[in-house]
């Protein structure tokens, strides 16, 4: 079994609980989805949340009306389940950022950008040619900045702040409760997951990657569908043990 009593359990949403969609905006949850999660946080006396690049609002509004426990925008925003959120500084070398990638979306059609206050992503699943032109763009931009980096992820850009990531969020959690003296598992499915699987091991807990790709990650699930389902069954068995 993946999960045990002892787990502090991390999961990234889009291509990990969920199958990735054509936009950000379609990634719905499943039917059960919600009632999964909440059995977790039972089961796990509430230490769970959800690791993601979308903001606490939108992991909110997918999951309505459950208030899980967010690392959001990367770990800019955390919110330790219906407590108030907490938001790192931005920087104001993002200002300049805002109005390239804005500039880049009106030049682009298809080509989408998404502020999150914290971090700008731009997404070009539904123009995959447009790859190389934003990519340019973008390090050009930076190329000269501290403040700020540039991350490529699965049909998608993100500027954002160095050190500003999963594992650093993952680990903040870690050293509260209902997470503390807990054993880390995250589960994730994109570059970004790498940060917070190499922190999970660095504590001493484990990292499971879905689908295919390069990873530090020693186990691995297939899609979303078979998290969900490893997910059902580890809250069924420890149901069975209490
Ligand atoms: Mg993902």
């Amino acid at each position: 079994m993946i999960v045990g009593q002892q787990t502090a359990l991390f999961l990234d949403y889009d291509g990990t609980l969920v199958d990735l969609a054509a936009t950000p905006e379609a990634a719905r949850p499943p039917h059960g989805l919600v009632p999964l999660l909440k059995g977790l946080e039972t089961a796990l006396g509430g230490a769970v949340a959800i690791l993601s690049g979308r903001t606490i609002t939108d992991i909110d509004q997918m999951l309505a009306p459950m208030k899980a426990t967010v690392g959001g925008v990367h770990g800019a925003e955390m919110r330790v389940g219906d407590g108030a959120p907490e938001r790192l500084e931005t920087s104001e070398e993002m200002t300049h950022i805002r109005r390239l990638c804005a500039s880049l979306g009106r030049s682009t059609p298809g080509l989408r950008v998404e502020d999150k206050g914290q971090a700008i992503a731009v997404h070009y699943r539904a123009v995959p040619e447009a790859e190389q032109q934003v990519g340019k763009a973008l390090q050009a931009a930076l190329a000269t900045s501290r403040d700020l980096e540039l991350i490529q992820g699965k049909m998608v850009y993100e500027v954002r702040r160095p050190g500003m990531h999963k594992g650093a969020v993952l680990q903040r959690l870690m050293q509260r409760p209902p997470f503390r003296d807990r054993i880390p598992l995250m589960i994730g499915d994109d570059r970004t997951d790498e940060d917070a699987f190499a922190m999970a091991l660095h504590l001493g807990g484990s990292a499971i990657k879905v689908g295919e790709g390069t990873t530090i990650a020693r186990s691995r699930l297939p899609d979303p569908l078979a998290v969900r389902q490893a997910l059902e069954r580890a809250v069924e068995s420890m149901k069975d043990n209490q």
